[in-house]
């Protein structure tokens, strides 16, 4: 059974288990579909594998069957720089 992890470990973002922008490996490391998409290619930072579409757990199992509650956080190489700036000072350059 999935863990549900509650949140993405790049930007913190929350995934709720109803969530559709979920995206896990197959170790369920866990990203927000942005992350995973644009900064990882949608492979997975940690283990090098595919990270794919989480699948929603219905709230009516979640009593039975909880979601995760411990948040899991890390450093990546593609996330521990600033996101691409514009060209710096691109307005000096203008006649
Ligand atoms: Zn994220
Ligand atoms: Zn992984």
């Amino acid at each position: 059974m999935l863990e549900m992890r509650p949140n993405c470990e790049c930007c913190d973002r929350d995934l709720p288990p109803d969530s559709d922008q979920a995206r896990i490996c197959t170790f369920e490391c866990t990203f927000c579909a942005d992350c995973a998409e644009t900064r990882f290619s949608g492979l997975c930072p940690n283990c090098g594998g595919e990270l794919v579409a989480r699948p929603i757990r219905p709230q009516s199992k979640l009593h039975r069957f909880p979601a995760s509650l411990r948040r899991v956080l890390k450093a990546h190489a593609a996330c521990a720089g600033p996101p691409p700036a514009s060209p710096p000072a691109a307005r000096w350059a203008a006649p």
